[in-house]
């Protein structure tokens, strides 16, 4: 008896089904890219409850005659290649036949289709096994695809399916993928009835972008074009200074269908090295143009991901694209403004990057370059306008290239080396924490080191903070301090409730992605315990209500951005408790004083005075340190007080 059959057609379906179709959003790319195969200039897209219930698309391509009708939504049925020569000169979003049948074997699928010069629309519908025969109705020329109870027959995967609204924000993602590469195309997406999304046709990708997330961005983007090598690249990166705490915001198209790229990835990464704190992310919307013989797509179902043929000129084409738009840019004036944060403070800004498991090999090499690259940039402008500020700039900039380099330090003697081999690696300085006779048995907390007279401390180069010790004296990052403080007392207040809130008089807006107005309905618990209140305002914006007093309100729109890409980041470990530390430290940051805010001697004194109740109050929250310890022993060594 043999044990092999073959499958039904049902099941077969069923099985791409399980590939292609994950949730309304796969339906909506799917339908939405047969309708741009059919030659469509306008596309409306209508979804109900989030698309579970019912989606509609409706273009004026092409559309099918009767015959045609019968068989799309056969499997492995297609107009689009032949025979095996034309998988490799693919130019349409489709060919693997699979969309309609899959859809049809998990839905109640209708289609009602008119070719231009027929005299009548004909329709079909299928339902799981059942098919009927196709009947002449009316209609207007092109196709209209209609979708009904999705997953009826499958409770596995109704069972992963979200509120509306969220699945409403995959639906804009989704389009968004497409739309921002097809900008001569007209698209309205309407929800419940109502219109949420009319994008006019444009004539290139930047009013796209800024339909989808706000003029602001838009209006940074620098236009990146050329044509070598048989590559096409076309698109826009924004200035260093706009980096986000993810990777979410990089938009990679290839040949109109957007897609995710290592290659292309590590290349804009390799491009906005040293112009960036390495734990950021840029922001980017390249589009590439490729004959289609050089790339393979039929690698996965979704065909997000490619081959490519030739990565090698890929990679240098792009990077040399991006880094002749920098070359021809005046970046200056971004880096001045943003130097202090470009190095102690923002490098500490950035948890939201932290353990997403994208992990920055390049992250340590980067200290050197990363300053010779901005000392280059600033040179010529500050040297001419002020020099003592550029000379204290530079002084601010390599004492925080100090703090940065210690951490490791940090690490190596707190958990693993022994503090004599690895004492040897920082010469002039020692970190903190780090006191004579240290045993590798001793607790791995670094204690503060006490210090004569705290309150004394002097700041200097509106930076650092400088106190006498009993061996020496310590220097500390004032801001990192700060930070590590207010981490505490937010953790404290957390756990006893909501965090204290103000409310404002006007809202405050903010342009934020379609994905991110879904993360405030699932957040709203963590939301609500950090005393944020946030509501969609419009299709992709969002009013801010109340803040946690905290933070200072001109301050209080980055923190929500940041939160938002930190929430959305899927990536991102699910962990709430991870979360809400992150989220914690990050509003730490944000209201902690920064380099540059000079203090008075009162507030000196009373950071000094927190440092002592505070624990582990030698590192930020991030780990690194937040002070340095230069031992009389050190400076009688430096000043040759001492024969060796
Ligand atoms: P594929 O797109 O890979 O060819 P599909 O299952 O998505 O497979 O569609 C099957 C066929 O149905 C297409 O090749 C096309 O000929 C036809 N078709 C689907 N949608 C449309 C549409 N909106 N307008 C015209 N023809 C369509
Ligand atoms: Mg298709």
């Amino acid at each position: 008896m043999p044990i092999i059959h073959v499958l039904s057609d049902l099941l077969v379906n069923k099985i791409a089904a399980g590939e292609v179709i994950e949730r309304p959003a796969s339906v909506v790319k799917e339908l939405v890219e047969n309708s741009l195969d059919a030659g469509s200039t306008r596309i409306e897209i209508a979804i109900e409850n989030g698309g579970a219930k019912f989606i509609r698309i409706t273009d004026d391509g092409n559309g099918m005659e009767p015959d045609d009708l019968a068989l799309c939504v056969r499997p492995h049925a297609t107009s689009k290649i032949r025979n095996e020569e034309d998988l490799f000169a693919i130019q349409t979003m489709g060919f693997r036949g699979e969309a309609l049948p899959s859809i049809g074997a998990v839905s109640q699928l209708r289609i009602v289709s008119r070719r231009k010069d027929a005299q009548a629309a004909h329709e079909i519908s299928m339902a799981g096994e059942r098919l009927e025969p196709i009947r002449a109705t009316a209609g207007p020329p092109g196709t209209t695809v209609e979708v009904r109870q999705l997953f009826f027959n499958v409770p596995a995967r109704q069972k992963f399916l979200r509120t509306p609204q969220t699945e409403v924000s995959h639906i804009t993602e989704q389009l968004a993928r497409i739309a921002l590469v097809h900008p001569t195309i007209e698209f309205r997406l309407v929800h419940n009835g109502r219109l949420v999304h009319h994008l006019r046709p444009a004539d290139s990708m930047r009013p796209r972008v800024a339909d989808f997330f706000g003029r602001e961005m838009a209006d940074t983007l620098l236009e990146i074009s050329r044509d070598e090598r048989g590559l096409g690249l076309f698109g826009y990166v924004a200035p260093p200074a706009q980096s986000r705490t993810t990777a979410k915001w990089q938009y990679l198209f290839l040949n109109g269908r957007f897609i995710r790229d290592r290659i292309i990835t590590a290349a804009v990464r390799e491009a906005y090295r040293g112009l960036m704190d390495p734990n950021r992310h840029p922001v980017v919307f390249l589009s590439l143009t490729i004959d289609p013989a050089n790339v393979d797509v039929n690698v996965h179902p979704t065909k997000m991901e490619v081959r490519w043929r030739d990565g090698n000129v890929l990679y240098s084409q792009i990077l040399s694209a991006i880094r002749d738009r920098f070359l021809n840019t005046d970046l200056t004036p971004t880096l001045i403004a943003s130097l202090p944060r470009n190095t102690s403070d923002d490098s500490t800004s950035s948890i939201g990057s932290t353990p997403s498991g994208a992990a920055d090999t390049t992250t340590n090499e980067n200290a050197s370059s990363q300053q010779a690259v901005m000392s280059n940039n600033i040179s010529p402008v500050a040297t001419n306008d002020n020099d003592a500020e550029f000379r204290r700039q530079q002084v601010r900039q390599s004492m925080a290239e100090f703090f940065k380099r210690a951490q490791p330090i940090v690490h190596k003697e707190y958990h693993s080396a022994p503090p004599s081999a690895s004492s040897s690696n920082q010469p002039n300085m020692t970190t903190l924490g780090q006191p004579s006779g240290y045993t590798s048995s001793q607790s791995s907390i670094p204690m503060p080191t006490k210090l004569v007279a705290p309150e004394t401390a002097i700041q200097v180069h509106g930076c650092y903070l400088v106190s006498e010790t009993a061996e020496g004296l310590l220097i500390i990052d004032q801001h990192a301090l700060h930070e590590r403080i207010l981490f505490q007392e937010l953790s404290e207040q957390f756990s006893r409730g909501p965090l204290e809130s103000q409310r404002f008089l006007l809202a405050e807006t903010i342009d934020v992605s379609p994905e991110q107005i879904g993360v405030i309905e699932s957040h709203e618990e963590t939301l609500h315990r950090l005393g944020l209140e946030l509501s969609a305002f419009g299709p992709n914006a969002i009013a801010i209500h109340a803040a946690p007093s905290l933070l200072k309100p001109e301050r209080t729109r980055e923190f929500v951005r940041d939160l938002l890409d930190r929430l959305a980041d899927r990536q991102a470990p699910a962990s709430t408790e991870m979360v809400i530390n992150d989220l914690l430290s990050m509003m730490a940051c944000k209201a902690a004083v920064k380099a540059g805010d000079s203090l008075s001697q009162p507030e000196i004194a009373a950071l000094m005075a927190k440092r002592d109740r505070v624990e582990r109050s030698t590192n930020c929250p991030h780990g690194r340190p937040t002070s340095l310890n230069l031992s009389l022993a050190e400076l009688e060594r430096q000043f040759k007080r001492t024969g060796f």
